[in-house]
């Protein structure tokens, strides 16, 4: 970005009032903020109390820039409070996991049966000679025991480090190496589009990659049945070592700053960080955001969180957000489309859920693919809706809300990354008016900010970078064995400020609009333009599903506005075979973002595509989308989930770039 400021070009109007009834029954009231406000360090202290603490702390925090030790003194069980404690309070017959695999087989598992598998597990653990402060790589599909993993590590300190099942071996080999695991916790394989797909051969393969050779074991789950080569001595079977050892365990507490986990970011921007996670203030914001954000109530709530458990996502609001907080949720293996298309909305009416979290990513393919869809399914039971990963355009946000909601749950936007661990910038609901793709106000006990180049705070109205200006209990202690990445990636752009990489405006109102990454800012004749803003525009053309919009180099403008759109279902049918139509409809959708945001935000050129390239969490790669604009070589594609998708819009662009006028 230049140091002009970002430009605000979308207006959005409508608001969403709680209702009279959810306001007067909600967990959060509007009065946190003003705790939090007039004594930050103490609320967190009152939110500590939430769990359970075998030492008291100290200091909430000791804060030397960057570095933070939150709880300082105390010691705590992480799996003590997500599964002990509420058997010991006398709901060891209540539903944790309501589990349901791909093929239609289902499990479930009471808080009273989850403590027994954790406890066998770290049993078994302890026998394959893992002890506190020995890193364990989870390579799992998702399938009770990934839950049940992570808990058993940090029940005996062992931090973990989930690899999500959909990397290759050469992805998972340098994660082993980078962390110097001991063990490898992995399948025969899972479910996945109607078919069994193997996990155990990436874990060979990624073994006799490793350079550092540090794995002594693997652990193994028998989960398809699949034949799996077998190394004697080295790979055992879940089903011995877990399924023979004792139920019973004594769980030892560990100092709040003991690391709980390392997890790689995503990958959207280029190499992935191995992203440090500790104890007690990670527990802490995570349980009182899953609480507050979701509007927990425990005697009631069926949660579902969509994520896979290899994602912060699934770590915070699938495991350690939930559970902390005695809830049961549902986790389903396989994808949304298999056996059909509806698949999800079976799952919500078969177990009644009410909470239910997602990305917007699943929100524009459900978009694409119809209402008729989630209309044969009861979604009666659902009562919030939340969003996270990516900016959710104010189009997706309302289909949402009326097509999957009823029109009648307020929707929690949640912005927090990676490095955050918990949700930092959400609507409260029962509190907040909640305006569509706005991310609304920073959390009680959260301080952040939209700066300038120069760190000042942009006053309403205006865009710049979103920056966390106090520390939180739930932030990465660091990126895993590189303390100079840490300050220089996050606190060397601004003095003292945890710069997010994200760009986002405040508006005329205060609250917050995430606009993407400032890398991807496109700067058009002289004005910052968001690539979100541009997206959000065309997502509102009823013919649009999703678009992706990067700034590629333009002789006359500096930077073109360049677009790629997915149309819905019935639109793209109807140019499927007819160039005509589909001139018309781009010419169309060219004028609209004129109308929506202005001429200077028309786009040079939009190429209509069948997919986006993506991350393997759902999120579009735009640098790549750039590379292909510029006709450059393409950067690291890794992390992409499907290489081939940039073979076809790289063809598509060729022949587009003919018809430019
Ligand atoms: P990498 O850091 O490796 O490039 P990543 O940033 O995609 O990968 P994550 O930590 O999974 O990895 O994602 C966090 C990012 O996702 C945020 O910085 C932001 O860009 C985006 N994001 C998450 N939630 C929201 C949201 N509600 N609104 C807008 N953007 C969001
Ligand atoms: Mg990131």
């Amino acid at each position: 970005m230049s140091n002009e400021a970002l430009s605000n070009l979308l207006h959005e109007e409508r608001t969403f009032p709680p209702s009279e009834d959810f306001a007067a029954a909600a967990v959060a009231k509007a009065d946190l903020y003003d705790r939090a406000g007039t004594d930050r360090l103490g609320f967190w202290a009152e939110q500590a109390d939430r769990l359970q603490w075998e030492t008291r702390w100290d200091d909430v925090l000791d804060w030397r820039p960057p570095f933070a030790k939150w709880f300082v003194g105390g010691t705590l069980n992480v799996a003590v409070n997500c599964v002990d404690r509420h058997v010991a309070a006398g709901h060891g017959d209540k539903v944790a996991l309501h589990w349901e695999g791909e093929p239609g087989d289902t499990r479930s598992l009471t808080y009273g049966e989850l403590k027994d598998e954790v406890s066998r597990a770290a049993n078994a653990l302890t026998t394959l000679g893992i002890g506190a402060g020995d890193v364990v790589a989870i390579y799992l599909p998702m399938i009770p025991e990934a839950m049940v993993a992570m808990l058993a590590c940090a029940r005996i300190g062992a931090p973990h480090s989930v690899v999500f099942g959909g990397f290759s071996a050469g992805a998972l080999a340098s994660r082993i190496d980078d962390a110097k695991a001991k063990l490898v916790i992995t399948a025969d394989g899972g479910y996945r589009r109607g078919a069994a797909s193997a996990l155990k051969p990436a874990v060979d393969e990624s073994l006799e990659m490793s350079e550092g050779k540090s794995v002594q074991n693997v652990l193994v789950v028998r989960r398809t049945e699949q034949d799996v080569a077998w190394t004697e001595g080295r790979d055992v079977w879940w089903h011995d070592v877990v399924g023979s050892a004792s139920t019973e365990h004594t769980a030892q507490s560990f100092d709040a700053e003991h690391p709980l986990f390392i997890l790689y970011t995503s990958g959207t921007t280029g190499k992935p960080k191995g992203i440090l996670h500790t104890t007690g203030g990670y527990l802490t914001q995570v349980a009182y955001t899953f609480a507050n954000v979701f509007d927990h109530k425990p005697e009631t709530d069926v949660y579902w969180c969509t994520a896979d458990i290899g994602w912060v996502t699934g770590h915070s609001y699938i495991v350690y957000g939930p559970l902390s907080n005695g809830a049961t949720q549902v986790m389903y293996e396989g994808t949304p489309d298999t056996p059909h298309k509806a698949r999800w909305w079976e799952l919500v009416a078969k177990y009644g859920v009410t909470l239910l979290f997602t990305a917007p990513t699943a929100i524009r393919t459900f978009m694409k693919w119809g209402d008729e869809l989630p209309a044969e399914h009861d979604l009666s039971s659902l009562r919030l809706l939340g969003s996270v990963g990516e900016p959710i355009n104010p189009e997706a946000w309302i289909w949402y809300r009326r097509v999957i909601g009823g029109d009648r749950t307020p929707i929690v936007d949640t912005w927090w990354q990676t490095e955050t661990g918990a949700i930092m910038i959400s609507p409260l609901p029962g509190v907040t008016a909640a305006k569509p793709g706005s991310a609304m106000r920073p959390l009680p006990g959260i301080v952040a900010d939209v700066v300038d180049d120069q760190a000042k705070p942009v006053p309403d109205g205006g865009g710049g970078y979103l920056v966390l200006s106090e520390p939180w209990p739930s932030m990465l202690r660091g990126i895993w064995g590189d303390d100079e990445r840490y300050k220089e990636t996050y606190w060397s752009r601004f003095p003292d400020l945890y710069f997010a990489g994200d760009g986002a405006k405040k508006d005329e109102d205060g609250d917050l609009w995430l606009l993407g990454r400032v890398d991807d800012v496109m700067l058009v004749s002289g004005h910052n333009i968001s690539t979100t803003e541009v997206e959000s525009a065309l997502v509102s053309h009823p013919k649009v599903a999703e678009a992706a919009v990067v700034g590629a180099t333009d002789p006359t403008t500096g930077q073109g506005i360049v677009a790629f759109v997915i149309l819905r279902g019935d639109a793209a049918e109807a140019v499927a075979d007819d160039a005509e139509a589909g001139e018309a409809v781009i010419q169309d959708l060219r004028g609209h973002v004129a109308k929506v945001l202005g001429p200077i935000a028309k786009p040079r050129q939009v190429l209509l595509v069948a997919e986006l390239p993506k991350t393997r969490s759902g999120k579009i790669m735009r640098r790549l989308l750039r590379d292909v604009a510029e006709h450059r070589e393409m950067g690291d594609v890794t992390t992409l989930a499907d290489p081939t998708v940039m073979n076809l819009i790289g063809e598509g662009l060729d022949k587009g770039a003919k018809d430019e006028e």
